[in-house]
């Protein structure tokens, strides 16, 4: 804390954003004066319950428990503090929200993933990730998003016309200690991909949340319009945030074995089987918003198919192929992108996890092909699923699935239900324009 409030002084810092990520999976927040930043790290900033009932649409949901009357308190992790590059003056922390008493909120969903974390610990293991980010540039002119360029995929032009907005993006990424891995151009105009280095999960998702706000208020201040929407423009490629996980222990990436199926342990299968029995209901958290499932489709390499397969891009969980002499074997989630609440995707799917180890599930055999080729009948023989085609479908099986609901507990899920169910009501009135316009707004 000390440390902290120092650091705030010497970096010219006046104000502190304590952020979190809502149920509608809008990055929020209050920002505290740095003179008493201590006192606010040790207090948090009070705050109304209501807002985890508050919907992209800044529509509050009747929810018991968060209505007007009731506070929380918006309580900083003192280890996120980073100044922020891309505005002076100000810094951020990653917060959770806290009982006025400080004992942890139900509602709250930065808690949920401590959670997670905590029972994936009971069983030995810590979970390593990194959301891989796919979003668009462009400008606005009034309700439209025009990319910055119409280049090809990973074309050596794209790395032209994105340059200056990339240059100024990783130099701001590491900085915040986002360790950037690789950027290229893909497929969709404007369409850019900024991976950065796996951490731990808490880390993962917050550092997801700072990779957001910094793709966003960089091109702001180049004039330019970043969204992590999933279709900000219906007839380019979706932008998705696959997520890539591998459990370790002592040290050591517990999905290595040399001797198992593709490189990958017995223990890996398991999770992998849990991750695959659970996906109908995680994809409620995983593609949280109404316009996710416009990308959620077949032949649009966004893993539309529950099956898994070696370094297949088609379905829902690859298998990725380990690259380096250490090995670096690991999951990736496919039907995940930048809507869903990193804290609530990242939980949800180490729950899903956890009961395949505990169950000692087996995901089946690999799916080597593109699972839209096969005929209806073949997928049925091979257990592949197509998951939930709307936001509707998702939620629905989320609510079917007990142990996500269980995990997730009655007031978060009540509220996240609530608040998803407005969203998938309010755009099932409107047409594909208005949605995508307020989903490249908002996300
Ligand atoms: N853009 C694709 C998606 O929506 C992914 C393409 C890729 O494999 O990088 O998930
Ligand atoms: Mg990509």
């Amino acid at each position: 804390m000390t440390e902290v409030s120092q650091r705030a002084r010497e970096e010219n810092v006046s104000l502190v954003r304590f952020l979190y990520a809502d149920h509608g999976g809008i990055i929020r927040g209050k920002a505290a004066a740095a003179a008493r930043l201590a006192e606010r790290i040790e207090s948090g900033i009070g705050h109304t319950r209501a807002m985890m009932a508050m919907s992209m649409m800044d529509e509050l949901q009747p929810v018991e428990g968060m209505g007007p009357i009731g506070e929380v308190r918006i309580k900083p992790d003192p280890n996120t503090f980073v100044t922020l590059p891309y505005a002076f003056g100000a810094a951020a922390m990653l917060a959770d929200q806290v009982n006025p008493d400080g004992t942890p909120w139900d509602g709250c969903a930065r808690t949920f993933l401590k959670q997670a974390i905590a029972d994936l610990a009971a069983e030995g293991y810590e979970l390593q990730a990194s959301f891989e980010p796919e979003f668009t540039l462009g400008r606005r002119e009034g309700a439209e998003l025009i990319p910055v360029d119409e280049s090809l995929c990973y074309s050596a032009t794209g790395f032209h016309l994105a340059h200056d907005y990339i240059i100024d993006l990783v130099a701001a990424l590491n900085k915040q200690g986002l360790e950037v891995e690789h950027y290229y151009p893909e497929l969709g105009h404007g369409q850019q991909e900024v991976p950065v280095r796996h951490a731990t999960a808490l880390r993962a998702a917050d550092n997801h949340v700072l990779l957001r706000e910094t793709v966003r208020a960089v091109a702001i201040r180049q004039g330019l319009w970043a969204s992590f929407a999933p279709k900000p423009l219906p007839d380019q490629a979706g932008n998705g945030a696959h997520l890539h996980a591998s459990l370790w222990a002592g040290g050591s990436n517990a999905f290595i074995d040399p001797s198992g199926q593709f490189g990958m342990s017995r223990l890996g299968y398991r999770f992998l089987a849990g991750v695959l029995a659970h996906l109908p209901g995680l994809v409620a958290l995983t593609c949280g918003s109404v316009n996710s499932y416009r990308r959620l489709a077949p032949s649009m390499w966004a893993g539309a198919f529950g099956c898994w397969g070696p370094d297949n891009r088609e379905a829902a969980v690859r298998l990725c192929s380990p690259i380096g002499a250490a090995g670096s074997v690991n999951l990736e989630l496919k039907p995940s992108d930048s809507t869903g609440n990193p804290y609530l995707a990242l939980g949800g799917f180490i729950y899903a996890g956890i009961d395949g180890i505990r169950r000692s599930l087996d995901p089946g055999e690999p799916l080597l092909v593109d699972p839209a080729t096969l005929s209806s009948s073949e997928r049925t023989r091979l257990s592949v699923v197509r998951l939930p085609a709307s936001l509707s479908e998702a939620l629905d099986a989320l609510e079917a699935d007990s142990l996500l609901m269980s995990a997730l507990g009655p007031l978060r899920s009540t509220a996240y239900l609530a608040v998803k169910r407005s969203e998938a009501a309010h755009f099932a009135e409107k047409d594909a324009a208005y949605e995508c316009f307020h989903h490249w707004m908002k996300f």
